[in-house]
Formats: C-alpha cells, structure tokens, sequence
C-alpha cells in the first residue's frame, strides 16, 4: 500500500474511540495529548484485557496446578510469543520478560558487561541517551575500572556514523545506541552501527523504547545482539517491557535477580539456575501487565505499521511546517529520518513556564531535560519542549497545539 491509500484507509476517529482517555477535557478544555513518547494512551482492548485478567483469570504463574494457574501461565507465556513474532525474533527463549527498558538495560549491565569488564575497558554509548543507557553502563564501569565513551551527534542531532565507528576500539566491551531518540526523534542506522559492530566482536545493545511504537522491528535484521523496548510506550500497561538478546549471551548471563522461579534446584550447598529465560525472571511478574502487552500488539497487528507511519509522517509534516513558522522557535533534531517527536524552545520564554500555560489551554507537552542531560548539554540549553505524536493524534490538534503556542506566547512577553 502506498502512504496516500494507507492514509486514505484509516479511519481517525474510529482510531480515537477506541481510547477513552482522549475523549476527556482538561481545565475545561478538549484534551490534546501530545506526550506520547513519555507514555502512550491505552485503547479499550487493551484496558479490558487487563480487566478481564483480574475479573476472571487471576493467579500466579508456573507455580499451580489449578486451572487459573495454567490460565494465568498461558497469559504470561502467550505475550512471551506474541512479543517474540512482533519483533521477529529467532526464539521465543530469547525473550526475558522485564519491567521495562530501564531493567532490561541494568539486567545487561550486571549480568553480560560487568563480568567482561576490567580496568582500562570502555563501553560506548551516544551523546543523544536517555539515561537509562548511560547510567547503568557508568555503575558497573566504575566497579570495574572502566570507562563510558559517548559518540558525538551533529547539530541536526544525527549521529556522525564515523565517528561512531571510529571509537570502536579493542578496549570496548558493549556498544550502546538508541533506535530512536526520545528528545529529537532522530531514527539511529542501526543495521550499519550492528555490521561495524560484528566485524569488530564488539556486542551492540539497541535502545528499542521509542522506535517500537513508530516502525516494525525485526531484531534479526537490525543485527544487533540486545534490544530493549518498555511496554508503555507502545499502548501496553506501564511495568511491563522485554529485552531480547542472542541466546549465547543469555547462556553464557549469570542471574542478576534471585529468589522463586529462577532457579533449578536449591540447597545450601548450592543453588542450580532455570534455563533462560526464566533464569532472569526472578519473582511475581506483571502478569496482568503482560495480558496488555498481547493486547496492545494485537491493536498494531489489526492497524498496520503503513498506516500508522503514513498518518504519523502526516501529522509531523504539519506540525513541523507550521512551527517553523512561529517567531523565535528554535527546533531541535532536523535529522533526514525521524519519528514525530518535535523539542523546541521559543525565544524569551521557559520551557515549563510554556508548558505550565500550555496545559490550561488543555495542551499536554512535557518540558525539562527528557532524561537525556548529555545531549541538553551538548546543545548548551537546560530545558526544551517536547512534543511527541501519535497515531491517534489528528491535523487539528496539531493547528490547537500551534494556536495555543501563539497564544501563551503573547501572555509571556
Ligand atoms: N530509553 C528511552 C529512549 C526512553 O525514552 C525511555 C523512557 O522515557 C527509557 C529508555 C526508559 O524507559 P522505562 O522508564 O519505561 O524503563
């Protein structure tokens, strides 16, 4: 399908019935909801999936005979394959079911890199990082006496791919890089950064989080060898994400968290481990949260990517059109490939002042660093605005959230 006939077939506002939460005002105003790249709006599917999960299938997993058991079990594992195909991966072994990004990075850092590392090692990541792929890459480095190199960026906020190459040395245990960045909507060229990877042994982990509501993602295809991606990005309940990885890294992994469901065999004399991944899924986990997830996926499945991607292309043409006319807008990440995600500021005016008066017109934007303090630094601002699309945005969102702007903008000068 081409991006006009896929436009053309999606139906907006049968997109937004499905998500009650859009229907709702804010200080008196129609809401429009443009932080979705801090966490996404859930549609009924997948809020009566989990609803039904409590209603009628609630129990613990892999632990009970009994039919809510095995009921609760085929919930969890059932995401665990559905996960699996979304993201192609080769196994659903491959898939350690997580919290989030956040835990699946620490899960790499504890378990894979710090074993690995030893003084005068390095670990590299980019200048445009969330945090959580460059803090817990600095913790286990300063156990171990390494270092965390960061890549730079250009002012358009693109990677510069040499450079990234270039600081592939022997010493570098793990590369690290977004698929997708949170703060400028810069899309990485992954398959390129994942060969440079392979042909130096260096094992490349990809920060899926924001690149998994906007594209299809076939992990085998990207080349890499971890990619961690958060559930509540993508329409699912928040505490609920993966990390897929190589099976022969998640083999050779030690155990991060212990306690019940991870383990083979204990005795004081020695504990044996559960093969993975369960081996890295330690406790209670979201199992509701999980049933979500199934039913999220099972949302862009009925949807499709051409159509999600045509619309969202759409409506960050519009926006970015229409801002680029508005006096004293500074934009950041004019990258030549990006996902709807547009950071500002406006000449003479805060961010979270913008943001604070924005949200009484009934516009939601977020304001501040966007866990990404390196690349603030790198383009010397404390703050900038941020507003990030989604699928079920709409053109005349974009004309509230451009009028609104016009308007506070004239309350603050
Ligand atoms: N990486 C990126 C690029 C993100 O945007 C976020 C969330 O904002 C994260 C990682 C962390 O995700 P989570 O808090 O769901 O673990």
């Amino acid at each position: 399908m081409n991006a006009q006939t896929s436009a053309q077939a999606f139906d907006i506002r049968r997109v937004r019935a499905d998500f009650p939460l859009l229907a709702r005002t804010v200080h008196g105003k129609p809401l429009v909801y443009f932080d979705n790249a801090n966490t996404s709006q859930k549609p009924l599917a997948v809020i009566e999936a989990v609803d039904r999960h409590y209603r009628e299938h609630n129990a613990n997993v892999s632990r009970a005979v009994h039919l809510l058991g095995e009921e609760a079990t085929t919930a969890y594992e059932g995401a665990r394959d559905t996960l699996a195909r979304f993201i192609h991966a080769p196994s659903r072994d491959e898939l350690v079911l997580t919290s989030g990004t956040t835990q699946a990075a620490n899960l790499v850092a504890y378990s894979f890199v710090l074993p690995r590392l030893k003084p005068g090692d390095a670990i590299l990541t980019t200048t445009m990082e969330h945090h959580a792929n460059i803090v817990p890459w600095q913790i286990v480095a300063a156990r171990a006496g390494a270092t965390v190199k960061a890549a730079p960026i250009d002012e358009r906020g693109e990677l510069i791919v040499e450079k990234f190459i270039e600081l592939l040395t022997p010493e570098v245990k793990l590369a690290c890089v977004t698929h997708v960045s949170n703060v400028l909507g810069t899309v990485n060229p992954v398959r390129e950064l994942a060969k440079a990877c392979r042909e130096r042994g260096i094992p490349l982990f990809v920060d899926g989080s924001q690149a998994m509501p906007h594209r299809p993602v076939d992990v085998q295809a990207l080349g890499c060898d971890f990619y961690a991606l958060t559930g509540h990005k993508m329409l699912a309940p928040t505490g609920t994400g993966a990390l897929w990885a190589k099976k022969e890294h998640l083999e050779a992994m030690p155990p991060f968290f212990g306690g019940g469901e991870m383990i083979r065999e204990v005795k004081f004399s020695g504990t044996t481990f559960a093969a993975p991944p369960h081996r890295f899924e330690a406790g209670t986990p979201n199992i509701a949260g999980f049933a979500g997830v199934a039913a999220a996926i099972a949302y862009y499945d009925a949807l499709g990517f051409d159509a999600v991607r045509a619309h969202e292309r759409a409506l960050l043409d519009h926006a970015t059109a229409q801002l680029r006319e508005v006096p004293g807008l500074r934009l950041f990440g004019e990258a030549n490939d990006k996902e709807p995600v547009i950071s500002f500021l406006v000449e003479g005016a805060q961010a979270t002042d913008l943001a604070t008066l924005l949200d009484l017109e009934g516009v939601a934007v977020r304001s501040g660093h966007h866990c990404a303090h390196p690349l603030m630094q790198f383009y010397g601002v404390p703050a900038t605005l941020r507003a990030s699309l989604a699928f079920y945005n709409t053109h005349e969102e974009v004309d509230a959230f451009v009028a609104a702007l016009l308007k506070v903008r004239r309350l603050l000068r």
